[in-house]
């Protein structure tokens, strides 16, 4: 029985082996396919840059798009990663989880205002993404807003600069800078989540319906982001 296991993982590990070499090797046949937007993802940023087109216009479109896609399919996950979390008896990570979600669908709302206010279609998404435990959906989370918030936007924002498109550089520096915060609150909340101290988290949070800034304890009197008063900040303290 142990050495079946030895050997479907040998098997699975060389499978993994061919299909990520072809997978290099076949890159270039797969430039028509639409770049795929995974906050796991930390090559997509590279792969765009090299099949995209040289026109800085076309390229923030491509961005602008990959990014819906990255954070409609967030918003999906962290929704269902908060259901997860209220399950598991962990409230106040639930409420995180849900104000992320918040914000992220927001980010997504304003990429396809830039997107469909420029003339670009904007398809719906699928989203994709796996429930795990409580623990390892707030380390997926790090690990998909880190790569957002210092890989994948700061790129999107020089090509949205190069193109001189001042909507797309808005929405995009919306979603940055929130993605920078929502990172340290994932941190603190994996933290706590391993000292057993949960329970000392937030129990509210608040999301600037402009730019889906998020405040974990009462915000200023405007969005630290974007200006807008506070009294259009979305209060979340239940699920
Ligand atoms: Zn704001």
């Amino acid at each position: 029985m142990k050495k079946q296991i030895v050997l479907i993982s040998a098997a699975l590990i060389s499978g993994w082996v061919v299909f990520s070499s072809c997978n290099n090797a076949g890159g270039a046949v797969k430039l028509q396919e639409p770049v795929a937007m995974s906050s796991e993802n930390s090559n997509n940023g590279k792969v765009n840059s090299v099949i995209s087109s040289a026109d800085p216009r076309e390229k923030t479109t491509e961005d602008l798009l990959a990014a819906f896609k990255g954070e409609t399919t967030a918003s999906a996950k962290y929704a269902a990663y908060s259901k997860k979390a209220e399950q598991e008896g962990y409230h106040q990570i639930a409420l995180l989880f849900k104000a992320a979600s918040t914000a992220e669908k927001i980010h997504a709302t304003n990429h396809q205002s830039v997107l469909e206010d420029a003339g670009t279609k904007v398809a719906p998404v699928t989203p994709e993404f796996t429930v795990k435990s409580t623990k390892e959906n707030l380390q997926d989370a790090i690990k998909g807003e880190t790569y957002e918030a210092t890989t994948m936007y700061p790129e999107f924002l020089k090509d949205a600069e190069s193109a001189g498109n001042q909507l797309a550089l808005i929405s995009l520096n919306y979603a940055f800078k929130t993605e920078k915060k929502h990172r340290v609150m994932y941190e603190n909340a994996l933290a706590a989540l391993d000292k057993n101290a949960v329970k000392s988290l937030s129990v509210v949070y608040y999301v600037c319906a402009t730019c889906g800034n998020t405040y974990d304890a009462a915000p200023p009197q405007r969005c630290g982001i974007c200006m807008t008063g506070a009294e259009k900040f979305i209060k979340i303290t239940s699920l």
